[in-house]
């Protein structure tokens, strides 16, 4: 019993724990040989109730291509327009109704960037969907543990459980 636990706490317990996509270091990633990064758009990328993008997403996404990663814009969002529309600006890959954390997305994902999964970065805010697909795959998951009030009653249940779990997870990185 407590090895299956043990099992399961691993396989949601992200890499690393940041607030936003700023506060992560790059340069570590590059380091642990992190060449792709596929990206959470809601709340990750760019707020959910925001539909345009702002200069400093803009600059974000350049700088890490200037860095040599490859990126792509990964979504369970279904309003294609949005997410098409977000990507074009960019001039990023994307994906929509990816029903993370089922593995379908990721794996295009990885096909699009031509990249292998212990290569690339997952970054993004649910744990359930964004750091457990990542994690089934091997493919390295960064949290954002962005805290930001949710308006709809079932979003701010997942939240609970998502931070009741992340206080039964311990510290993040592998076990
Ligand atoms: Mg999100």
């Amino acid at each position: 019993m407590n090895e299956y636990w043990e099992k399961i706490k691993a396989l949601f317990r992200p890499k690393e724990i940041v607030k936003d996509i700023n506060s992560i270091d790059f340069k570590q990633l590059r380091a642990r040989g992190i060449r792709a990064l596929i990206l959470d758009l809601d709340d990750t990328l760019i707020p959910k109730e925001v539909n345009d993008v702002r200069p400093a997403v803009f600059e974000w996404v350049v700088t890490r291509k200037e860095e040599g990663f490859k990126l792509c814009l990964t979504s369970n969002s279904r309003h294609p327009v949005r997410v098409q529309y977000i990507g074009e600006t960019l001039g990023v890959p994307s994906i929509f109704m990816g029903f993370k954390p089922l593995p379908f997305a990721f794996w295009k994902s990885l096909e699009i960037m031509g990249a292998k999964p212990e290569e690339t970065a997952m970054i993004g805010d649910q744990l359930f969907m964004d750091t457990l697909g990542a994690n089934v795959l091997n493919i390295y998951s960064i949290f954002i543990d962005h805290k930001k009030e949710e308006a709809m009653l079932v979003r701010k249940w997942m939240r609970q459980a998502e931070q009741w779990l992340l206080s039964k997870l311990g510290p993040a990185g592998p076990l």
